[in-house]
C-alpha cells in the first residue's frame, strides 16, 4: 500500500496529515497526487467521500510552497470553484487544515452574505480563492478581484454546477484566466455537457476514476422499506428511536416536506434540524454545527442543501422520499460510510415511488434488499 510519504509531498504537508489523523492515502489521492505534482491537468471522476479534496489541495499547497511569489493586490494563485457555499467552506477549511504548517492565505467567497469582508480579504492578494461562481463574478465585475495571475484552476462537483445553472458563469470566469495554467476538474458523473466543459477547460488531462457511480459505495448496507406515504413519518420516528441510531441524515424531496418532518419529530420528542434553501446562512451553519457536534443527531435535508455536506461519522442515511434522479441516490448514501467507516442507508418507498426505485436499482446494478 502506498504511504503519504511516498507521494513526494513536502514535509510540512506530511506533518499536517499526521496531525489530521490520516495514515494512508485514499485511491484518488494515490492516483492523482503524483500527476498533479508534475503539473498535469486532471479529469477526476469522483464523488464526495473519496478524499478528493485532499487529492487536489495537497499538490496545490506543495506547488505554492515550492515556488513562492510575492502577493499582488486582488490576485490569487489558485482558484477553486464549488457549487454551494457549504462545499466551498469545507474546501477552504481543508486548505487551512492541510496548510497549517505553511503560511497559505485562503479567501472564501460565496453569495447570500454582505460583500465587505470578502472584498477586504482579497485586497492584498491571496494564495487560494475558494468561491461559488456567482459571487466571484460579481466581485470581479466590480473590480475587487483579478484573475489574470491564476496558476491553478479547480472545478469541483462539476455536475452539480450544471444542475445549478453555473456553466455559463464558469465559462465567463475561464475567459479571464491565463491560458497557461494547470486545470483540475472533478465530477461524480459525466453528462454530455460536463464532458464538453471539461474538454474546453483541460489540456491533455490525466484521467482518474474512483468509485464510479454504478458500483456505489460497497461498504454501505442498503435496504428498502415499503410503506405508504401517509405512514412514513410514524415509521421514521420508530426508526430514529432505535438504540443503534447514531448521526442520521434524512432526505426529503421538498423544503416544505423537510420542515414537516422536523415538526413531526419534535412533536414525538425527537430533536432534529432542517437544512434547505429557505433557511438563512446562519440557520444552515447552526444546523450543520449542531449535527457535527452531535448536539442534534438528526438532520433533515433536501438534495441541493445536502450537496457537499461533509460530516464524518454519519451512521445512517434515510431516504424519506426517493429522489427523482437516480444519481441523487448515490450522492445521498455517499454521505455515510466516509473514509472507510461502515454505514447504513434505508429508503422508504411508497407504491407511487416504484419507478424511482427501479431507476436506482438499474443504476447501482443491484436490487435493494427489503429491510428486516
Ligand atoms: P472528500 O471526498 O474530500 O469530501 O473527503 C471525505 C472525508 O474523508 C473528509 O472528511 C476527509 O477529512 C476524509 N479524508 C480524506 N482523505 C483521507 C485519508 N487519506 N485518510 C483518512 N481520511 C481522509
Amino acid at each position: 500500500m502506498t504511504e503519504f510519504s511516498e507521494l513526494g509531498l513536502a514535509a510540512p504537508l506530511l506533518k499536517a496529515l499526521t496531525a489530521a489523523g490520516y495514515t494512508t492515502p485514499t485511491p484518488i489521492q494515490t492516483q492523482a497526487i503524483p500527476h498533479l505534482l508534475k503539473g498535469h491537468d486532471l479529469l477526476g471522476i469522483a464523488q464526495t467521500g473519496t478524499g478528493k479534496t485532499a487529492a487536489f489541495a495537497l499538490p496545490i499547497l506543495h506547488r505554492l510552497m515550492g515556488n513562492p511569489r510575492p502577493y499582488e493586490r486582488k490576485t490569487t494563485r489558485c482558484l477553486v470553484l464549488a457549487p454551494t457555499r457549504e462545499l466551498a467552506a469545507q474546501i477552504a477549511e481543508s486548505f487551512r487544515t492541510y496548510g497549517r504548517q505553511t503560511s497559505v492565505r485562503v479567501a472564501l467567497i460565496f453569495g447570500g452574505v454582505p460583500k465587505g469582508r470578502q472584498i477586504t480579504s482579497l485586497a492584498n492578494g491571496v494564495d487560494v480563492i475558494v468561491a461559488t461562481p456567482g459571487r466571484l463574478l460579481d466581485l470581479f465585475g466590480e473590480g475587487h478581484v483579478r484573475l489574470d495571475r491564476t496558476e491553478v484552476l479547480v472545478l469541483d462537483e462539476a455536475d452539480h454546477m450544471l444542475d445549478l445553472g453555473f456553466v455559463i458563469p464558469i465559462k465567463r470566469i475561464a475567459r479571464e484566466l491565463p491560458a497557461v495554467r494547470q486545470s483540475l476538474f472533478f465530477s461524480a458523473t459525466m453528462p454530455k455537457e460536463i464532458a464538453g466543459l471539461a474538454d474546453q477547460l483541460l489540456k491533455d488531462p490525466v484521467r482518474v476514476s474512483v468509485t464510479p457511480v454504478a458500483t456505489t459505495a460497497e461498504r454501505i448496507d442498503q435496504s428498502v422499506v415499503f410503506v405508504n406515504q401517509s405512514e412514513k413519518r410514524a415509521v421514521l420516528t420508530r426508526m430514529l428511536r432505535a438504540p443503534d441510531m447514531g448521526r442520521t441524515l434524512v432526505f426529503a424531496r421538498t423544503k416544505h416536506g423537510a420542515d414537516r418532518i422536523v415538526q413531526h419529530l419534535a412533536a414525538a420528542g425527537l430533536s432534529a434540524n432542517a437544512i434547505h434553501g429557505n433557511k438563512s446562512q446562519g440557520q444552515r451553519e447552526r444546523a450543520l454545527a449542531d449535527f457535527k457536534k452531535g448536539a442534534v443527531p438528526v438532520l433533515v435535508a433536501t438534495d441541493i442543501a445536502a450537496r457537499g455536506i461533509d460530516v464524518d461519522g454519519v451512521t445512517h442515511v434515510i431516504n424519506f422520499d426517493l429522489p427523482d434522479v437516480p444519481e441523487a441516490y448515490v450522492h445521498r448514501i455517499g454521505r455515510t460510510a466516509r473514509a472507510g467507516a461502515a454505514g447504513r442507508a434505508i429508503s422508504l418507498c411508497d407504491d407511487g415511488e416504484r419507478a424511482q426505485l427501479r431507476g436506482i436499482e438499474k443504476l447501482i446494478r443491484a436490487r435493494l434488499p427489503i429491510a428486516a
